[in-house]
């Protein structure tokens, strides 16, 4: 059997989960790491702060946590086709 592999939102790479720490975003937007919390979460490369900062830098936290950023999109989507 396998080790779980996920992908550090920060720098991409795949991993062994136990490597890696789970950040969820809580529904006052705050996000912190957290194993067992509910929601979608966001795997950084443990004790990486530059993993945590290019998350950041790099939106992968809006990425990994798309199931409210998406609507946004969508909404913005539709201004921009009436825009024309
Ligand atoms: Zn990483």
């Amino acid at each position: 059997m396998s080790a779980p592999i996920r992908t550090c939102v920060g720098c991409r790479s795949r991993r062994e989960q136990s490597t890696l720490s789970r950040y969820v975003r809580d529904d006052a937007g705050v996000v912190r790491a957290s194993r067992t919390d509910a929601g979608r979460g966001a795997w950084i490369c443990t004790n990486s702060s530059v993993c945590l900062d290019k998350a950041f830098s790099t939106r992968g936290f809006d990425r990994a946590f798309a199931s409210r950023s998406s609507n946004k999109n969508t909404n913005l989507r539709n201004r921009l086709t009436m825009a024309k």
